[in-house]
């Protein structure tokens, strides 16, 4: 049987939803990559008798407890003193955990004061773990069989804190299962579409398939359990890219369409530059948000009037007259201006209605062209994206990316030497 493991999430902020539970999310999910199996998730407040409260059902209903939130010096941070209490022990000062209050200070050339001390006072018995990026050392402590760990709220800290000081126990104690996750991002295929051509592995009980919409793309996640998951769960994620052809861009989280993209032209020597209406730039700031993007990407037009469409981009008048601006000509006359006007290998350009509401000449909402062109290349594509509003501009972008991407995959090796 897999480790079962609770989660506390604590603070007010959290019950008022001014916090995004991000802490619990990102728990579960790495707990489940590791081989652990998540049975219970519970929010509360500050209140050192709730905390308490969902500690001890919590404890008895998990082998492991990992809490988030409470442990700094102030009178709001109640952890300790809430699971002293669940635990029936008294809290003291550990000379442990004030090194390494002290350590952190002496990192910034700074000696803690007494406020720091409370940071420092643990439930007896307790363990205190090393916090990287912060003061307040986490705490480790057995309750009966069950074994608690109280982490910090701030993300940055409490991701460093469990994947140093929590998982590599569990690892140790041989007490979780063989585990393999894997994923498939794809574009271009609504996730219904997509979900429909891999229901049966959907279906299956093990390894566990699921689709998670992401930013206008759409990851396909494998997760493998027990003796051998590694191989299996490879072989279902073969299968998956199988299924999906030419969606799938590539197999790692951290590569989205705009990475892609880039690796595709670096690896050309080409460069591309964008001509952007319903985007807005869109496409442009994904290009540059990787690193490297400076040796694939020249620069973007952002021409949201008809008037720059035709005085910045020299799309002709009788041509944005006849068809409107959101129209297949006017998207591959865009492609091809920021493509001659870059001086570049391949030109991409967008244009559409984002709503809400239709467009000019009752083009209906959602409505969106995109357009790539390249030295024997020249197509478009017309999609219509449900809103809201940004929601169509994100996926016109990833739609834009996309369409460069295949194109980029299909294309013949390039004519002419490297472009500088
Ligand atoms: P500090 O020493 O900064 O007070 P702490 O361990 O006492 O840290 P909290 O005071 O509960 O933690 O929360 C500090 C900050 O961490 C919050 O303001 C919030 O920005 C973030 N945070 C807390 N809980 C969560 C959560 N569940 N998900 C995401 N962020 C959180
Ligand atoms: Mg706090």
């Amino acid at each position: 049987v897999a480790l079962r493991v609770a989660l506390v999430s604590t603070g007010h902020e959290v019950l008022r939803g001014d916090t995004l539970n991000t802490n619990a999310a990102w728990l579960a999910r790495r707990a489940t990559e590791a081989g652990a199996t998540v049975v219970w998730a519970t929010t509360v407040g500050d209140a050192v008798g709730d905390i308490e409260a969902a500690l001890r059902d919590a404890i008895g209903r998990a082998d492991e407890v990992l809490v988030t939130g409470g442990l700094g010096p102030t009178e709001d941070d109640r952890t300790r003193a809430a699971l002293a209490r669940a635990a029936g022990v008294p809290v003291a000062h550990d000379d442990r955990a004030w090194a390494i209050v002290l350590a952190r200070f002496a990192r910034a050339g700074r000696v803690p004061d007494e406020r720091q001390r409370p940071q420092a006072a643990l439930p007896v018995g307790s363990e205190p773990l090393g916090n990287e990026f912060g003061t307040a050392p986490g705490v480790r402590l057995a309750v009966g069989s069950t074994t608690v760990a109280l982490l910090p709220g701030p993300p940055r800290e409490m991701r460093a804190m469990f994947e140093a000081e929590v998982l590599p126990r569990w690892r140790a104690d041989g007490r979780i299962e063989e585990a393999a996750a894997r994923v498939v991002r794809t574009a271009g295929l609504p996730e219904s579409d997509l979900a429909s051509r891999i229901d049966d592995l959907m279906r299956a009980p093990e390894p566990v398939v699921g689709t998670h919409p992401d930013e206008g793309e759409v990851a396909v996640r494998v997760l493998a359990r027990g003796k051998g998951a590694g191989a299996r769960a490879d072989g279902v994620r073969d299968e998956v890219a199988r299924r999906l052809g030419a969606h799938v861009v590539s197999f790692e989280e951290e590569e989205r369409v705009e990475h892609a993209v880039v690796r595709a032209l670096l690896a050309r020597g080409e460069v591309v530059a964008t001509a952007e209406s319903v985007t807005g730039g869109l496409v442009a700031r994904m290009l540059v948000r990787v690193a490297g993007a400076s040796g694939a990407f020249r620069g973007g037009f952002v021409a949201y009037s008809d008037a720059w469409k035709h005085g910045v981009l020299g799309v002709e008048d009788a041509l944005l007259l006849e068809h409107g601006a959101v129209s297949e000509p006017v998207a591959l006359a865009m492609a091809h201006a920021a493509r001659e006007r870059g001086g570049c290998a391949w030109g991409v350009a967008t244009t559409g209605v984002a709503g809400p509401g239709p467009g000019m000449r009752g083009v209906a909402e959602g409505t969106v062209f995109v357009a790539v062109c390249g030295h024997d290349v020249e197509t478009a594509r017309r999609h219509v994206f449900g809103p809201p509003r940004l929601a169509v501009q994100r996926r016109a972008a990833v739609a834009a990316l996309d369409l460069l991407r295949r194109e980029l995959a299909s294309a013949s090796s390039p004519p002419a030497p490297r472009e500088g």
